[in-house]
């Protein structure tokens, strides 16, 4: 009786995070590779897989990139982890080819990412066939989200070309079905639809995981990209999951031989206790480069940003949010930028390091630009507007429904590029008792284009009404890399854009 069993850990969208840290602090935390990959237990039976986006995200890799100028110490972590496949991510082509291919030549595990084609047509990362030491044959596909080709600089995918993933997919499991017997994708992108309800949460084919289970039939699909941490599961017929980002849990999985047909099972785990110490001490020059490196003077201010209160912020603006603002609109060239701020936000002091910068803004936002009309951006100024309420005295104060029961300050926007008012002793919903740019009062028919922060974009906070808004741009680079080019271009003083409103 065929009794055997194969094995997985998987990873993915690591994003640089290999050392216990979140580089904001000193403490230890648990997230990074390290954390993960001394729980590993590796024998012949085991794969060890990672699901692309290592490269890039955590100061560790942009000190790699901007200071070393070779990616081969990540293989060389990757390689202690004992990883036998990965597969690319669309951050991973972000500092170029060059790069890319410094990181894969020290790799010791291989690289499959079918989609990833050569002029000739031909893949660059085939599929591959590994026999395990009980003999069972795995056959493995890789594949990348083709939105690469929307978010990539042309430069930065020169000589290659990315395809449809689904179509690369279906064509090498083909080729692969009859020779072995056990099939897993990994695919650098996640799922368009709701797993519990089936309801379709994206139209666009960036995430395209449901529809490979719908009609492809992958024993196991691995999955990433989305940071959303999915349990174990059959979707129609494939054993499907996907651990969240950072580092922060892996996927043990195990698939089972028994009564002539494959059993599944996962579990999700945590990163956590010690990490082995002869990791730590070998890369300890390189991570210590990146501590170093981010205490390195990014800029300087006129004057210190320090935040006041959340109500004060919000109704009398905030040079933060200004900054913010600022870069947006010079990033992406949009007529009017829309900003939020943290509820507990860190400000920046007159010199301000790499590290202010990480504190600032906390969050890995990427930018939206879409176009708005008149009539969607009072909407949503009318949403901003509802974060005030009147004290007894008549005093301004947060309303209810910014503090209960979550406490959401960073769901009031700041908007720059457009003067405004909020009459707040109007009803919630007709606060908006200005709205002009250039001088000219906003009609519901006028059209503009806004940059939002990808967590805005997507309605997210009460402001659905941005949902439905054409995408015109989308700018791959997060916000805190954007700050710090904002910051190595203009010296003092900042070029800032002052928000322009009133809350009476
Ligand atoms: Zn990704």
């Amino acid at each position: 009786m065929d009794e055997r069993q194969l094995t997985i850990y998987f990873t993915s969208d690591l994003h640089g995070y290999i050392y216990p840290t979140d580089y904001r602090s000193a403490d230890e935390k648990d997230i990074g590779l390290f954390k993960c990959a001394s729980q590993f237990r590796k024998d012949g039976n085991t794969l060890v897989v990672d699901g692309g986006d290592l490269l890039q995200g955590a100061p560790l890799g942009a000190y790699c990139h901007d200071t070393i100028g070779s990616a081969a110490k990540f293989a060389e972590m990757m390689n202690c982890c004992g990883y036998d496949y990965v597969t690319l991510g669309n951050h991973d082509f972000n500092f170029g080819m060059p790069y890319l291919e410094s990181y894969l030549d020290a790799l010791r595990g291989n690289c499959i990412c079918e989609n990833v084609r050569r002029e000739d047509g031909s893949s660059r990362f085939p599929a591959r066939v590994q026999v395990l030491e009980n003999g069972l044959r795995v056959g493995l596909v890789g594949i990348v989200t083709d939105h690469v080709n929307v978010w990539e600089r042309p430069e930065h995918l020169a000589g290659i070309s990315v395809t449809d993933p689904v179509e690369a997919a279906r064509n090498a499991l083909r080729t692969l079905r009859d020779r072995v017997d056990l099939t897993v994708c990994v695919y650098h992108g996640g799922f368009e639809r709701d797993l519990a309800s089936g309801r379709v949460l994206s139209e666009t084919s960036e995430n395209a995981a449901y529809r490979i289970c719908q009609e492809l039939d992958f024993d196991i699909l691995l999955t990433g990209h989305q940071h959303m941490s999915v349990p174990g599961q059959m979707v129609r017929g494939t054993f499907v999951v996907q651990p969240s980002d950072k580092g922060q849990e892996f996927l043990c999985i195990t698939a089972e031989r028994r009564d002539a047909r494959w059993h599944f099972s996962s579990r999700t785990l945590p990163a956590g206790g010690a990490c082995r110490g002869r990791w730590l001490a070998e890369f300890a020059e390189m991570e210590q480069g990146a501590q170093n490196w981010l205490d390195q003077t990014a800029g300087h201010l006129a004057a210190p940003m320090v935040p006041d209160t959340p109500l004060r912020m919000a109704a009398y603006g905030s040079p933060l949010a200004d900054l913010f603002n600022s870069v947006q609109l010079e990033a992406t060239g949009a007529q009017i930028s829309v900003t939020s701020l943290a509820n507990d936000p860190a400000g920046l002091p007159r010199t301000v390091r790499r590290r202010d910068i990480l504190n600032a803004y906390p969050y890995a936002n990427t930018l939206v630009v879409k176009r708005v009309t008149g009539a969607v951006l009072r909407q949503a100024m009318e949403r901003s507007a509802e974060y005030f309420a009147r004290n007894a005295d008549g005093s301004l104060c947060v309303s209810d429904a910014f503090l209960k029961p979550k406490v959401e300050h960073y769901n009031y926007d700041y908007y720059a590029g457009v003067r405004y008012a909020f009459d707040c002793s109007r009803p919630v919903g007709s606060r908006v008792a200005e709205l002009s740019i250039n001088g000219k009062n906003v009609a519901d028919t006028d059209v503009f284009t806004v940059c939002l922060s990808s967590y805005r974009a997507s309605g997210t906070g009460g402001y659905e009404c941005y949902v439905d808004c054409p995408v015109l741009k989308e700018i791959g680079t997060e916000m805190s890399d954007l700050l710090l080019d904002f910051f190595r271009e203009h010296g003092e003083p900042l070029p800032l854009v002052r928000g322009d409103y009133r809350v009476f």
